[in-house]
C-alpha cells in the first residue's frame, strides 16, 4: 500500500505506545505494529498512551486522544488488536462527526433512548471498523468473536445515566469537562 506521509499526523505518546507493545507483545509482527502506526497517524488522534483504568475499561477515547487499559496488553493477540483499533476508530469518528456528536449523548437534555441508540451506533460503526481491521492486520486470523455486547441496550442506557449524574454533580457542560468525568468513573469503577 503507498502511503502519503503528508497525510500522517504526528501522535505524541506514538513512539513509546508502539515500544511498549514492542516489549510486551513478541507474538505481533513489526510489519503489524507498522500498520497499526499508521492507522493511529491518519486517525486525527493526537496523543495515544497506556494507562491504569478500572477492571471493566479496555480503553476510553476522546476528542483527539486515546487511552487503553494496561491490562490489555496482557490479552488474546486478536483481542488485544480488536481493542486498540475499536479505539481509535473513535478517533476517525471525532474527525468525522466533530464533538457534538458525543455532548449530545451525554447531555441530559437528550432524550435518554435517542443517547443510547445515537451511542449505539457510534460503538457498532467502531466494532464493525475494527472487526475488519483486525482480520486485514493479523491476516491469518480466520475467527474475531465479537466482544462487546451491542444487543443489551439496557447496559448502554445505565451507562449514559451513571456518566451524566457525574456530569452533573461536577456541572460539566463542554465535551471536555464531561470526558473528565467519564475518565474518573472509568479509573474507579
Ligand atoms: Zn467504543
Amino acid at each position: 500500500m503507498e502511503i502519503d506521509s503528508r497525510s500522517l499526523n504526528r501522535v505524541e505518546g506514538l513512539e513509546e505506545f508502539i515500544d511498549l507493545i514492542k516489549r510486551a507483545r513478541t507474538d505481533i509482527s513489526h510489519e503489524a505494529l507498522k500498520k497499526v502506526s499508521q492507522f493511529i497517524q491518519r486517525s486525527g488522534c493526537n496523543k495515544i498512551s497506556f494507562t491504569e483504568l478500572g477492571r471493566r475499561a479496555a480503553g476510553f477515547s476522546k476528542p483527539g486522544e486515546c487511552l487503553l487499559n494496561l491490562i490489555v496488553l496482557n490479552f488474546p493477540i486478536e483481542y488485544f488488536m480488536y481493542i486498540v483499533l475499536h479505539e481509535i476508530s473513535h478517533q476517525y469518528q471525532y474527525q468525522k462527526y466533530g464533538c457534538d456528536y458525543m455532548l449530545d449523548v451525554y447531555s441530559s437534555t437528550t432524550d435518554l433512548q435517542k443517547a443510547t441508540d445515537k451511542l449505539l451506533f457510534a460503538e457498532k460503526v467502531a466494532d464493525r471498523f475494527a472487526l475488519i481491521k483486525t482480520h486485514e492486520i493479523l491476516g491469518q486470523k480466520e475467527i474475531i468473536p465479537r466482544y462487546l455486547n451491542l444487543t443489551d441496550s439496557t447496559h448502554i442506557k445505565n451507562y449514559i445515566s451513571s456518566i451524566r449524574i457525574e456530569a452533573s454533580d461536577r456541572k460539566a457542560k463542554s465535551i471536555d469537562e464531561i470526558n473528565e468525568a467519564i475518565f474518573f468513573l472509568l479509573k474507579n469503577e
